[in-house]
């Protein structure tokens, strides 16, 4: 019997979605980018996104503080709107939650939400309650506007184009691997762990990048760069080069990957939930928009690759091609593709 873990969660989603997406009415996109597009007036549209946090499954009740998986859960969401050049304005919340749940645990959570909700902007609007009786989940759907002219899909890219990352990537990874291995509490380590539970949605930047005509296509990175940039490949109808020695990492990602023998290079291509953003920008635009960048964020805009014809994903080290393995994270697939 064939089954979901043998076609993954792209085939699966490829495998339900065509009927879905053809004959939509006049500016509405659907299933295939980080948010959907509906229509709103004459200049903007909406942006409409949702995603789910199950128990185990995308945390660990007991290493995760429940503010932090409220903050946690309108972050995933927000960073898929920062993918499309958006400003997020409503959230909308479901939780299957147990009975037997503290009151303390479900106040620490919404102060988590809260905190977040504020800073960004975004309005809770609703949501429903259901009571589980085993693993709780978390949904959250979050409504954008956007202008349509900056609006940012996967489709866009095309040959040439650079490739640039908005952060550092692998920190996310390296957090899960202090949390999973018990690793000993440093100020690097806190960093790691930090980051893979309070991701920082990139929605100034996002919105930033959307505002340039030279940016062509923009996605978040959930799953891992090799996964994510695969998006941006096959909507695009391209190939692309990544350099490996480019990657950007954190001091503090290499701090205890020393310490600890990671496979930096692999955590930085393969593990998810860095959501920074990965954008392609036309070739003679790079260099001024990585100027204006780091004027308004100091920090660079990293160049880590090149859209290119042929269709497949190649790695460079120090520009000569390299083989690689693993390429991020699928729910349903037993191991790395
Ligand atoms: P992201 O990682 O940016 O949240 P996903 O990889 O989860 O995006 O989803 C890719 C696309 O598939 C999105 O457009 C999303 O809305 C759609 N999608 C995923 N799961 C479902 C589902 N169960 N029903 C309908 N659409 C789905
Ligand atoms: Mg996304």
């Amino acid at each position: 019997m064939i089954t979901l873990t043998d076609i993954g969660e792209f085939g699966f989603i490829q495998r339900f979605s065509e009927n879905f997406k053809k004959n939509l009415p006049d500016g509405f996109e659907g299933i295939g980018d980080d948010c959907a597009i509906m229509p709103y007036n004459n200049d903007e549209v909406f942006l409409i996104t949702t995603d789910m946090l199950v128990e185990h499954q995308h945390f660990l009740p007991d290493k995760i503080k429940p503010v932090e998986l409220g903050y946690k859960s309108l972050a995933v969401n927000l960073s898929d709107i920062a993918a499309m050049g958006g400003t997020p304005v409503s959230a909308f919340l479901s939780l299957g939650i147990r009975p037997n749940t503290s009151l303390d645990w479900l106040d620490d959570f919404f102060r988590g939400l809260k905190h977040l909700a504020d800073e960004s902007g975004t309005l809770l609007l609703g949501g429903d309650t259901a009571k589980v009786t085993s693993s709780s989940v978390v949904n959250i759907a979050v409504v954008g506007k956007c202008s349509k002219k900056n609006i940012k899909r996967r489709s866009e890219a095309s040959s040439g184009d650079v490739i640039v990352v908005t952060g550092f990537l692998g920190d996310s990874g390296g957090g899960l691997k202090v949390i999973q291995d018990d690793l000993p509490v440093t100020l690097d380590t806190e960093h790691l762990t930090k980051r893979h539970h309070l991701p920082r949605p990139h929605i100034e930047e996002g919105m930033f990048l959307s505002s340039f005509p030279e940016v062509t296509a923009m996605l978040d990175i959930s799953d891992g760069i090799s996964s994510d940039i695969r998006h941006i490949m096959n909507s695009s109808g391209v190939g692309a080069k990544l350099e490996i020695d480019k990657l950007p990492l954190s001091t503090q990602l290499k701090n205890a990957g020393a310490d600890h023998r990671w496979d930096l290079t692999g955590m930085a291509l393969n593990s998810g939930e860095d959501y920074c953003l990965l954008a392609t920008i036309k070739r003679d635009k790079y260099y001024a928009l990585n100027t204006a960048f780091n004027e308004k964020f100091n920090r660079p805009l990293h160049a880590v690759g090149e859209i290119t014809e042929s269709g497949h994903l190649e790695y460079l080290i120090h520009g000569e091609k390299m083989r690689s393995t693993g390429s991020g994270f699928d729910h349903f697939q037993r191991s790395r593709k």
